[in-house]
């Protein structure tokens, strides 16, 4: 019989974005009787409701009831749960209920060998990257394991693909901190363990840059002597807590961004090798994610010319410096992710041109001063748009730049027809906003598709 069969789980947060489907599907084929609650209402989780309309589970919607408490034997909370802030999470708490999340439910029952990437800029690239250089050497007929797994923050939910994982398969996993803050109460880290960078993220949610790293750091607290972590040589990782004191064997990987070369440690042995990359993507932080992806490969088993030429070919995601197209002699970039400064000034440093910026958004409330000064050395025109144009437009304004042009337009419609009045053959024009894009899209994605959408219909 099922661990859960009978047993009374209350599944807090099923989110406008499907997180908690999943979970809930998998407890209830294993026979648990499901609360699923959601601080949301019906109406803004309707998609999300829609995908669990055959299950026989409660719905407690448009908040959370203690008495759903009363025979609960397992509380499952959501990583978008503030588990500082949440009255219904501390009361599970102080009730002694035992709680987990599903990250955490699917790690205790893996089987498989594990990959986790997390960092606080470039998990996805990285996780992605690493997916599709780890799935080309499974293609070969002689690949010693067995079949590759994504999940995690990118894709979906891996519990109910549970029954089919060997113990040789590989699963690679993108873990947000938010997916790791309860990762050290089971007993098990994954067995190659990456963190990306990390800088100062999230504090509205983790309080301090400290506790931020602390969470990241459960991503390898428990590994044991067989297992890897693999560390950045710069991008913060001195932040991280335990390193001097964890059981696993750490090693570095890097770059040498002039000669574009990933510095990955040899599979066996100390040390490390350099190896030239002629990335599709464009700039240094990428070939950090490279460096990652191919350092994670080369523990698997993977051979470095599978992983380089797929490095290489390698696309990119969509909403992260993604080319759209050239139209009259400019390249033009999607880069909708960038939802911070300093992310909108990582993927400037990609480019040596003149580049046009499409800056705007709705407001998070930080200073636009170091980015106003980095556009105005860098940037031809600044075309600022939305909720924070205005603001922006005065940073660039106040930083001096010779020549930089600004300008302030209502919506990303507009910003694109100013554009136009200003590119010349060989531009880069790149929406990369620096801001959130609540003011008119419900998510970046939203905003990348509709400047996607108007670029392609240019001609
Ligand atoms: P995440 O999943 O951690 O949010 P992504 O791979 O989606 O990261 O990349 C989001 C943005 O973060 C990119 O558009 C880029 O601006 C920035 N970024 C990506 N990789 C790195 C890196 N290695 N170092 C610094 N910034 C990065």
């Amino acid at each position: 019989m099922s661990e859960f069969a009978n047993k009374r789980v209350v599944v807090m947060g099923l989110g406008r974005f499907g997180g908690g489907i999943g979970v809930t599907r998998w407890l209830c084929h294993a026979g648990a009787r499901v609360i699923v609650t959601d601080s949301a209402d019906a109406a803004a989780l309707a998609t999300s409701l829609e995908k669990i309309r055959d299950l026989d589970v409660t719905l407690r919607l448009g908040g959370h009831n203690e008495s759903d408490l009363d025979d609960c034997d397992l509380l499952v909370a959501s990583p978008a749960v503030d588990q500082k802030k949440s009255a219904f999470f501390h009361r599970a708490v102080e009730r002694d209920i035992p709680i987990t999340s599903e990250m955490n439910l699917f790690l205790e029952r893996c089987p498989a060998i594990v990959v986790g990437i997390t960092g606080s800029a470039g998990k996805s690239t990285t996780t992605a990257m690493t997916a599709a250089i780890v799935s080309a050497a499974a293609s070969a007929p002689d690949w010693p394991r067995g079949r590759v797994w994504l999940g995690g923050n990118i894709g979906k939910s891996l519990l109910d693909d549970l029954s089919d994982m060997r113990r040789e398969d590989v699963v690679i996993l993108e873990l947000s901190s938010f997916q790791l803050e309860n990762a050290a109460t089971i007993a098990k880290s994954p067995h190659i363990a990456l963190v990306t960078n990390v800088r100062e993220n999230h504090l509205d949610r983790h309080g301090t840059l400290a506790e931020y790293a602390a969470a990241k750091a459960n991503i390898f607290r428990l590994q044991t002597e067989r297992d890897w972590l693999l560390l950045p040589d710069d991008g913060g990782a001195e932040h991280l807590p335990a390193v001097g004191s964890c059981r696993s064997q750490v090693t570095r990987f890097g770059i040498d961004w002039p000669r574009r070369e990933a510095l990955v440690p040899k599979a066996t042995g100390g040390g490390r090798d350099r190896i030239r990359l002629d990335l599709t993507l464009p700039g240094a932080h990428n070939l950090a994610n490279a460096a990652a992806a191919l350092s994670i490969a080369r523990r698997i088993g993977c051979d470095d010319a599978t992983s380089t030429r797929g490095l290489n070919a390698f696309p990119g995601l969509e909403h992260r410096l993604e080319f759209v197209r050239e139209f009259e002699g400019v390249r033009v970039y999607n880069d909708s992710k960038a939802t911070s400064p300093e992310a909108t000034m990582t993927s400037m440093r990609a480019f040596d041109g003149p580049v046009i910026v499409l800056l705007g958004g709705s407001d998070k409330g930080g200073s636009y001063e170091s980015l106003g000064d980095f556009v105005a050395g860098r940037a031809k025109a600044a075309i600022c748009f939305g909720q924070t144009g205005s603001a922006i437009c005065k940073a660039v304004d106040a930083g001096g730049g010779e020549g930089v042009l600004t300008m302030v337009c209502s919506d990303l419609s507009e910003a694109l027809i100013r554009a136009r009045d200003v590119w010349a053959t060989g531009d880069v024009l790149l929406l990369s906003p620096a801001c959130a894009s609540y003011d008119q899209f419900s998510n970046y994605e939203l905003r990348g598709n509709a400047f996607k959408q108007i670029v392609s219909a240019w001609g």
